[in-house]
């Protein structure tokens, strides 16, 4: 056999140059060939420990996201209607923020409320109706019961006798669930950012 070209040791800390015996052969010794298995057998553990972390940390990741689905499957419906009315009474809210209580036309200082004007106990059909929601003074809401006379009249000039007719017309109970609360909580989620967006731009 023709005696193959010298070349240098691929062992990093010996790089010496030497006559190859054999065809492929890279190091120059037994002592750079061992060494150099032992590199590479601390490089496979390494990237196998990094592969089995990554793994474990995606297993936790599931895992937790798991729990929150299941967190949530056992809500009650109740908890999604509240949901969904706290976000669209916020929105209510801010939509009027530059008005007057709807019933007393006071302006005030303290806390104010989203007053349905049909309630949502007999008419939870109207309970995300923005005709029939508006920002009302906690003394009008809470101590004089959505003070409804002032509030007819208000609404009236508010949104006109025509919408006001329909509002007080025959209205479909939807038949919502737990889905259909989810939707309208991020849509309300969704305008509410919508409009504080306009604010600023
Ligand atoms: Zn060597
Ligand atoms: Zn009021």
């Amino acid at each position: 056999m023709a005696k193959l070209p010298r070349r240098k040791c691929t062992h990093k800390s010996c790089r010496q140059w030497f006559h190859p015996m054999r065809n492929g052969q890279i190091v120059c010794s037994y002592e750079c060939a061992s060494a150099v298995a032992k590199e590479q057998t601390a490089k496979t553990r390494a990237k196998a420990l990094r592969v089995e972390k990554k793994r474990q940390r995606e297993e936790e990741k599931e895992g937790r996201a798991l729990q929150a689905e299941r967190r949530q499957a056992v809500k009650p419906l109740s908890h999604f209607i509240k949901q969904a009315q706290q976000v669209f009474n916020e929105f209510i809210r801010y939509r009027d923020r530059h008005l007057t209580c709807v019933s007393c036309d006071r302006h005030h200082d303290g806390q104010y409320h989203a007053g349905h004007f049909r309630t949502t106990g007999a008419n939870p059909e109207l309970r995300f109706n923005e005709d029939n929601c508006h920002k009302q003074c906690s003394v009008c809401n809470n101590h004089l019961s959505g003070n409804l006379t002032a509030y007819r009249l208000a609404l009236i000039a508010k949104i006109g006798q025509a919408r006001f007719d329909v509002l007080m017309g025959p209205h479909e109970l939807p038949k919502w669930k737990r889905d259909d609360y989810i939707q309208i909580r991020d849509e309300y989620r969704a305008k509410l950012k919508e409009l504080k967006q306009q604010v600023v731009a």
